[in-house]
């Protein structure tokens, strides 16, 4: 194993003990696919952060509700959650619908939902590329797009953000990194790339922000064949210089921040959360 920290070194969880500050007081947010993994994470942090969240969830109906009472445990009043498929038009339409009518207005959106079919290319069906790419990309199109005509509708509300509206979509280390028998997957997030920043470009001059957050390797459900056996997590360890998987909170602590005034000045960047997962480790020992 590469490194300086020995496996049994490591720590089991990553726990930052620093309280996340309520800088985001007032404002309203959306995190689709928050019933599970990052989605989870993100929604907490951002209760923590004195949000009031919306929990989007296709099928978690009971994961949703719990994530809802911990974030009532933040001392966060106003959360709910809400089923709908963000690849379907009607459904994330009626689920702005229903924010509106309980919130009155979005500050806030975490473009998170995704997932993986994975299959050499000879075998990925067409089914298969048009779910990912419709949940990944489409989907995120879809959420973003009804935001901005609320940013944009209501513009800056001073006594809650210097911006009209900020939007985070959650990209991938994928999005750099190619990724054989993933084609859909890989192809989703240099989507996301160019989703993001094109809407960037055209909304900045509205006073909207929109950035990307790429995780490297999270400990979710997505990749649990990448860490549930000591076999598989020393081996993905080769792959991160900074020798720990990540946890949903160290994706929950950026995009507080990617959400919150600190970073007003931040527009159209893709902030990596990957312990280095990006610094090509396999020419570190001079390739
Ligand atoms: P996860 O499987 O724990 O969560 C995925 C979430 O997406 C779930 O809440 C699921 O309900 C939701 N979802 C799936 N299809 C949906 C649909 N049609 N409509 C609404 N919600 C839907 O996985 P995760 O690791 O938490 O992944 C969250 C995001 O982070 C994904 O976009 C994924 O690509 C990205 N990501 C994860 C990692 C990682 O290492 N875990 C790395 C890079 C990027």
């Amino acid at each position: 194993m590469r490194g300086i920290l020995k496996d049994q070194e490591l720590p089991e969880v990553h726990m930052p003990s620093k309280p996340i500050e309520k800088v985001l007081k007032g404002q309203k947010a959306l995190v689709t696919g928050a019933d599970s993994g990052i989605g989870r994470g993100v929604a907490i942090a951002l209760g923590h952060a004195g949000a009031d969240v919306v929990v989007n969830y296709h099928k978690g109906e009971e994961a949703a509700e719990e994530v809802v009472e911990a974030i009532k445990q933040t001392g966060c009043k106003n959360v709910f959650a809400h089923q709908a498929d963000v690849s379907q038009e009607d459904q994330v339409i009626a689920m702005y619908e229903k924010m509106f009518q309980e919130f009155g207005t979005i500050d806030i959106l975490v473009s998170n939902a995704g997932l993986q079919q994975d299959a050499p290319l000879e075998e990925m069906t067409l089914a298969k590329w048009n779910l990912v790419i419709g949940v990944n990309l489409t989907g995120q199109f879809l959420c973003c797009r009804e935001a901005v005509k609320e940013f944009k509708r209501r513009g800056v509300n001073k006594e809650v953000s210097c911006a009209a509206g900020k939007l985070i979509c959650m990209s991938s280390v994928h999005q750099e990194i190619p990724w054989a028998g993933h084609v859909n997957y890989a192809a989703s997030k240099g989507g996301i790339k160019m989703l993001m920043e094109s809407i960037s470009q055209e909304v900045a001059p509205h006073r909207i922000r929109v950035n990307s957050i790429a995780p490297g390797a999270i400990k979710t459900p997505i990749n649990k064949e990448a860490w549930d056996t000591p076999e598989a997590y020393n081996q993905l360890m080769e792959l991160i210089p900074y020798n720990r998987i990540g946890e949903p909170d160290d994706i929950g602590r950026a995009a507080v921040w990617l959400a919150s005034d600190d970073s007003d000045y931040v527009n159209g960047i893709t902030l990596f959360v990957d312990g280095g997962m990006t610094l090509y480790p396999g020419f570190t020992q001079n390739g």
